[in-house]
């Protein structure tokens, strides 16, 4: 693919000749008109093909993404950073923005003390194998392409994180360039208002993280499972698995999967760190609450690495855990769906209903992810949802069209609100939910925005669900 270095000048910005000279440094820099621009300009999903960023500059410094910054405050133009361009509304691929590609920043670096320095450009799969073979692991999400940088900022929601935490639990400290330009270490002891809030406050919010030093687990064997309901067991599977999951061990994270439609597929899927032995008391203890036997039902004990890309559905030595955008030279495939969430802050008490918002919600998968154990005695950072039993992630196809998704969507939202409360997770950001800031920080955002308030008081990092 055709790349090149060139200064962020004047013909990808407008006017900025002021700053050409008043900074060595340059940025790669990719424009429209430029052959690698179609791919270069790409996010994950592909409803929003039709942006087009000003200009992508693929950033291989700090210095560079100082450089961009210093342009964008100059310029007053819109700034975005992306690291795996899984943003559900595309927003680190945002119409007329400079975007930040940090994808180059991806060194990893696993020290003999168990902490790993991970470059906020990196991608989960990379980071696995990273680990794995460093005799480590970690937790964080499933999908083999996620970036590091919006995931870990969102909170982290993976398959060991009732075992290990959310992925920014893990965090001991990140170097970020704030919107004075100024290159920061931030930890529980500098600029601690920071730290606290780059754990949980989501992406895109405060600057551009530039690398994450995470507290690594020793590897060890997982047990991965999956049990198919028959699609009459719905009601009774999401009345028992609430209780059940909030008191198995601490070992077992798992998820409860329902599709849509009359006779919805049925699964609850997930992780137990530990051997199948001693898990398969845990599982019968769920048919046994379930009061129906399941139509297929596996356990398989397996290596960390393995395990991350049986959840990934990919295979490291096929190119399929690799991006097929973005120069990322796979063959994994783009997204073409929209999402919300809820979260689930208390039992089902009324099954059938919920059971019905699933059926209902044409061309959906619907994920309750079991949340409690170390999550719940998590510390304290912005993440808002420490007391939640799961997060309800809802996903449609836009098979009927994006306005016919986004309406369905919109009900099943309201539906689940007026369930369990007007609650979501920001990794799952949703453009249209209501009271948004209200609704992803909860109880942290009026600290949240005082943070963003203190180092970005030029709101140089603003989006529509921006906390500037
Ligand atoms: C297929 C899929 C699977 C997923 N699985 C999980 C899962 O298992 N668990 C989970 O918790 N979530 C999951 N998510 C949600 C995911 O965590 C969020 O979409 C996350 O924001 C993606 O991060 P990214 O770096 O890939 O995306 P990007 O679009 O690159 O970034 C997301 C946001 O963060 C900002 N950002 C990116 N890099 C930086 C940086 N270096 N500094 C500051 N801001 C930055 C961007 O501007 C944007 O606002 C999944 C999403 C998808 C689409």
């Amino acid at each position: 693919m055709l790349r090149r270095r060139a200064l962020l000048q004047s013909a990808a910005l407008g006017a900025v000749s002021a700053l050409v000279g008043r900074s060595t440094v340059d940025v790669q820099l990719i424009r429209p008109g430029d052959a690698a621009y179609g791919d270069a300009k790409l996010g994950y999903f592909t409803q929003y093909d039709a942006q087009r960023p000003r200009a992508i500059a693929k950033v291989l410094t700090p210095a560079d993404v100082q450089r961009c910054i210093e342009i964008a405050r100059q310029e007053r133009t819109r700034i975005t950073a992306r690291c795996g361009g899984h943003s559900y509304p595309g927003y680190s691929t945002a119409d007329g923005a400079l975007v930040v590609d940090v994808r180059g920043l991806n060194r990893i670096d696993v020290r003999a003390d168990g902490t790993a320095e991970v470059g906020a450009g990196v991608l989960l799969m990379d980071l696995y194998i990273a680990l794995a073979n460093a005799g480590r692991m970690m937790p964080a999400g499933t999908c083999a392409t996620v970036g590091i940088s919006g995931l870990t900022l969102g909170g982290g929601i993976g398959m060991t994180a009732r075992q290990f935490g959310l992925t920014c639990d893990r965090l001991v400290s990140a170097r970020i360039v704030t919107p004075d330009g100024v290159h920061r270490t931030v930890s529980e002891t500098e600029h601690a208002d920071l730290f606290w809030a780059l754990r949980g406050g989501g992406g895109g919010n405060f600057g551009i993280v530039t690398s994450f030093v995470f507290r690594t687990e020793p590897a060890r064997d997982l047990t991965t499972f999956a049990l198919t309901f028959p699609s009459a067991a719905l009601a009774s599977l999401l009345s028992a698995w609430p209780d059940w999951q909030g008191k198995a061990p601490d070992a077992l994270t798992s998820t409860l999967g329902v599709g849509s439609g009359a006779t919805p597929h049925v699964e609850v899927s997930g992780c137990f760190a530990g051997t199948q032995v001693n898990l398969k008391p845990v599982l019968d203890d769920l048919v046994r609450r379930v009061g129906a036997q399941p139509t297929s039902r596996r356990e398989t004990e397996q290596g960390f690495l393995a395990a991350m890309e049986r959840f990934a559905w990919c295979r490291v030595g096929d190119g399929s855990c690799r991006p097929s955008w973005n120069g990322g030279g796979g063959s994994q495939p783009r997204g073409s769906y929209v999402a919300t969430s809820r979260m689930l802050t208390k039992p089902i008490t009324d099954p059938q209903k919920l059971a019905d918002v699933f059926r209902n919600t044409p061309n959906s998968y619907n994920m309750i992810d079991g949340l409690g154990g170390a999550v719940g005695r998590g510390p304290a950072t912005a993440f808002p949802h420490r007391g939640a039993l799961a997060s309800i992630q809802v996903e449609l196809s836009l098979q009927a069209g994006e306005a016919n998704a986004r309406r369905a969507m919109g009900v099943a939202r309201d539906e689940l609100g007026k369930m369990f409360g007007a609650n979501g997770y920001v990794n799952y950001i949703d453009p249209q939910m209501p009271d948004w800031a209200q609704a992803y920080y909860g109880s942290s955002l009026t600290r949240l925005r005082e943070v963003a308030r203190k180092y970005d008081p030029d709101r140089v990092f603003t989006f529509a669900q921006g906390l500037a």
